[in-house]
């Protein structure tokens, strides 16, 4: 079972990665965005990380919730409702639990995939983060279909996030700012696509 304490750590270790990884974020939606992805989510897991320690001894619904929640509120560009919205929807999964078994973690990180297609009107290759997030669900699906643990299936989660993220370079993006380049986007890698990939990353190492 995974606790709550252990979830709250796994997302500290994921603020750090995102403000480590801030410059490079921003770098890669200068050319396909508004040059601003890892200044937004640096800002939002500023925030989220002064306020894990307040969350210790809180059920996970209640911590999913409020991270996501805090992202709304801090991160300015779609980035912000868009991983709020999956964060959001993960904490309505998992209310009252104070602990969580894999398969539980995949049946709440699936409400928050669909939240972000609902949320954003999107769906798998339209060039965002769903690139990276839909195969990572697929690939942890079938890992625990395999009967492979938690450590396992998210080290597959990651390497499909990754391959995802790499493949993002191919298509034309229809949804969001990269929508307005067209053809011209081919070849850049989506940022959010990219910052989805370290937190699930972050998440294999940790475990
Ligand atoms: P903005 O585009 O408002 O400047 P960010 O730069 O922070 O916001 O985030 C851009 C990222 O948001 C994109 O790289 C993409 O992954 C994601 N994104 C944008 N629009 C959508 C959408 N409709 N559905 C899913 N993801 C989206
Ligand atoms: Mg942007």
């Amino acid at each position: 079972m995974i606790k709550s304490e252990e979830v709250i750590e796994v997302l500290d270790k994921i603020g750090d990665k995102i403000i480590e990884e801030k410059d490079y974020l921003t770098e890669l939606d200068r050319p396909i965005g508004d040059n601003d992805h890892g200044i937004n989510m640096a800002k939002g897991f500023t925030e989220v990380k002064k306020k894990l320690p307040s969350l210790k001894g809180q059920d996970l619904g209640s911590i999913f919730k409020t991270v996501g929640m805090t992202l709304v509120s801090t991160v300015g560009g779609s980035s912000g409702p868009l991983y709020g919205t999956a964060f959001m929807k993960m904490g309505m999964s998992l209310t009252a639990k104070k602990e969580m078994s894999f398969a539980e973690f995949l049946t709440a990180f699936k409400a928050g995939v669909e939240g972000v297609g609902q949320r954003g009107r999107s769906a798998a290759e339209e060039k965002t983060m769903l690139d990276a997030m839909i195969p990572a669900l697929k690939a942890m699906e079938a890992a625990c279909g395999r009967g492979q643990d938690a450590r396992e299936a998210l080290k597959e989660g990651a390497a499909a996030a990754l391959a995802g993220a790499e493949h993002t370079k191919e298509l034309i993006a229809t949804k969001g700012r990269a929508s307005y380049l067209g053809e011209r986007g081919i070849g850049h890698q989506d940022p959010g696509a990219t910052s989805f990939t370290y937190m699930i990353q972050t998440a294999a190492e940790q475990f």
